[in-house]
């Protein structure tokens, strides 16, 4: 019989008593006033932990801090050993306290308990010791010119691009912070990280770990806030370098205005719409599951998730059954409930958006399959829903839903389905499912997106460059691409 996992008394500790914000290496109250929110846990609506929300004091406090740190090199004046030891410790940390993390990130943000623990918080670490490894690595170019009589021996170096403030999004706090914060200290850079104030709770968990683990003060600094406040001063702030965001296209267009002052550097990883094409040679099994996952994991709250469905013809009656079967049958429930199969959408006004993309979808002509509606009852729950015979001008094949909702729509040949998969203003992810060696090297390469899997859907790997084509964004996440991506590259021409 599934059973009901027990919070253990560290988390509930934890969620009675107010955090502060880190500033300096320091947990400090408001600067203004007590200001203060309440994080709500989203499988039930009710208050789960209150939040000290920072101020525009907070804000400039906390840049100033990190920017002190940046300007005297506590950080990047340590040997490149001891930061990769850093950055390791804090990757045991995690994983000592890969209990308490998970249970956070299923409370906060509506998580299953078994994803959070093994996914989040377990890729998490494996994000800290994979940038670890960087700090040791990071080596120039050396090089011999000739203008006129003169000649120079230069050399290329990356340095660290100095302040910069990680803003990160609801879904999978926890990894989000990790994907930025990793690189940008193996870099040498002083962060300030700003969670949404819809779930940040493992944030400032991993904000004790990493002065547990001896990142100097004033490097790392928390502070949550509102995105129209914190974040929108943060955006602007001339004494930030650069920008590391994650979170909606609509949202990246105003980060992209505030940044223009100081021409802040710019990594935007924002919204999606991916393809998943299943051809009809596919491996059935394998595809209806990768297919179900890569919509209903989260609750379709996942940047990559396979919101758009192309079958090739053949199967489309039988490949929908398939898939319906398999919506239908998905337990809902709280993340904490080992039964529990899919769990809440963050909040009630975000689930009143996607229902209305819902209607509107069955308004303008697709078919409702299964699903559909919210559940009635606690907590911010919705159908896992899918609605075939979409066609590509609708609006719930054209916007991002961010829930679990799929349109499914068939397709003929590989050309067709290729155009339909473009035919899109984003350009994140998206996958291809079939036995044919030849179909999945043409098909991905055709298909203008960031990151494509064949024969998977939604799997993340520390070495692999992450991010967006077209509207999905600018720049690079993981991989060495991410370590350069928090560097400036300076040249230096020594005359012979
Ligand atoms: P959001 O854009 O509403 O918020 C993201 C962050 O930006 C939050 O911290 C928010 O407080 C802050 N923010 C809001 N307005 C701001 C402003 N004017 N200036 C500065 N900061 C501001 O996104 P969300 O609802 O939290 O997250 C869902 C979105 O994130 C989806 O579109 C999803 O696709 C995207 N996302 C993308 C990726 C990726 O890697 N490409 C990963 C996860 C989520």
């Amino acid at each position: 019989m599934a059973s009901t996992h027990q919070v253990s008394e560290q988390t509930r500790r934890f969620l009675a008593a107010r955090r502060g914000l880190l500033i300096d290496g320091r947990w400090q109250d408001a600067r203004a006033k007590a200001q203060t929110a309440w994080s709500l846990d989203p499988a039930t609506g009710k208050p789960l932990a209150e939040l000290t929300v920072a101020g525009p004091e907070d804000v400039e406090a906390a840049v100033a801090a990190a920017r002190h740190s940046f300007e005297s090199r506590r950080w990047l004046r340590l040997a490149p050993a001891a930061r990769e030891r850093s950055l390791w410790r804090i990757a045991e940390l995690i994983e000592q306290h890969a209990q308490m993390l998970a249970e956070l990130e299923t409370l906060d943000g509506g998580k299953l308990f078994a994803g959070a623990l093994h996914g989040d918080v377990a890729f998490a670490a494996d994000v800290f010791r994979y940038h670890a490894g960087w700090c040791t690595k990071l080596e120039g170019r050396q090089l011999e010119v000739q203008s006129g009589d003169m000649r120079f021996h230069c050399h290329m170096v990356r340095e660290p691009v100095g302040v910069a403030a990680l803003i990160i999004p609801w879904n999978g706090p926890l990894a989000m912070s990790a994907w930025k914060l990793a690189p940008a200290l193996a870099a040498g850079c002083s962060v300030i990280i700003k969670p949404s104030e819809l779930a940040c709770l493992s944030v400032l968990k991993l904000g004790e770990l990493l002065l547990e683990a001896g990142v100097p003060d004033g490097v790392v600094n928390i502070i949550p806030g509102s995105g129209a406040a914190v974040g929108a001063q943060l955006a602007a702030h001339r004494a930030i370098d650069k920008i590391s965001f994650t979170g909606s296209t609509a949202t990246g267009r105003h980060i992209v205005r505030a940044a223009a002052g100081n021409l802040k550097k710019l990594t935007l990883e924002l919204g999606g719409k991916s393809p998943a094409i299943v051809f009809a040679d596919a491996d059935l099994d394998l595809a209806a599951a990768g297919v179900a996952a890569g919509i209903f994991g989260g609750a379709g709250q996942v940047c990559v998730a396979g919101s758009r469905l192309y079958v090739q013809r053949a199967i489309y009656s039988e490949f929908l059954e398939r898939l319906s079967a398999a919506a239908r049958a998905l337990r809902l429930g709280p993340g904490l409930d080992e039964s529990s199969q899919i769990g809440p959408l963050i909040s009630d006004s975000h689930r009143g958006g996607v229902s209305s993309l819902v209607t509107q979808g069955i308004q303008e002509g697709a078919r409702l399959v299964t699903g559909g509606h919210a559940v009635e009852g606690a907590g911010f729950f919705f159908e896992p829903t899918i609605l075939a015979d979409a066609t590509p001008g609708m609006t719930a094949v054209r916007e991002e839903i961010f829930g679990p909702v799929l349109t499914a729509m068939p397709f003929e040949t590989a050309d067709e389905v290729i155009a339909a998969a473009n035919d899109s203003e984003f350009g994140l992810a998206g996958s291809v499912w079939t036995r044919d060696l030849s179909t999945a090297l043409d098909t991905t390469a055709r298909i203008r997106a960031g990151l494509l899997w064949v024969n998977a859907h939604g799997v993340p790997h520390p070495a692999i460059p992450f991010g967006g084509y077209k509207q999905s964004g600018w720049g690079r996440e993981q991989g060495r691409d991410a370590i350069d991506a928090f560097t400036e590259l300076k040249s230096v021409m020594v005359r012979l």
